[in-house]
């Protein structure tokens, strides 16, 4: 992976500004600029993997993280209870397109079934 600087490590270090919902330690969360559905936030971890296969092989502990700092949106936003979508898009086909590991949190509606 290049040295070079992510999208979301600059959103993190604050260079591109972004509407925060949630911070720890070891993550952040952000409001997508393209919401897919109402309440659409984007959780980071702090240090950067390229995806969620190599963020879980090298550091099982900051996926949880992850996870948790995702439930927790989950509760900020109200959608806990109503339910909600935790997804990883996983490279090309995927349609992955920051190479900087992040859960996508989606709820605030009824989602429609995905795949093709
Ligand atoms: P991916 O397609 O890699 O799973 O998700 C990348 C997400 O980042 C997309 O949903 C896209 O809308 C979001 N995104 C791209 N650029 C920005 C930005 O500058 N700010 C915010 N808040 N979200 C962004």
């Amino acid at each position: 992976m290049s040295d070079a600087e992510t999208l979301f490590e600059r959103i993190i270090a604050g260079e591109i500004p972004s509407d925060k919902v949630y911070e720890t330690e070891t993550t952040f969360a952000f409001r997508d600029i393209q919401p897919q559905a109402r309440v659409h936030v984007l959780v980071v971890p702090k240090k950067r993997y390229r995806n969620v296969a190599e963020l879980a092989a090298a550091d099982p502990q900051l996926l949880s993280d992850v996870l948790t700092t995702a439930a927790k949106v989950a509760e900020l936003e109200g959608i806990a209870e109503s339910g909600y979508r935790v997804v990883f898009n996983t490279e090309g086909d995927a349609g992955q397109t920051v190479f900087h590991v992040h859960a996508h949190v989606l709820g605030g509606e009824q989602l429609g079934f995905f795949g093709r």
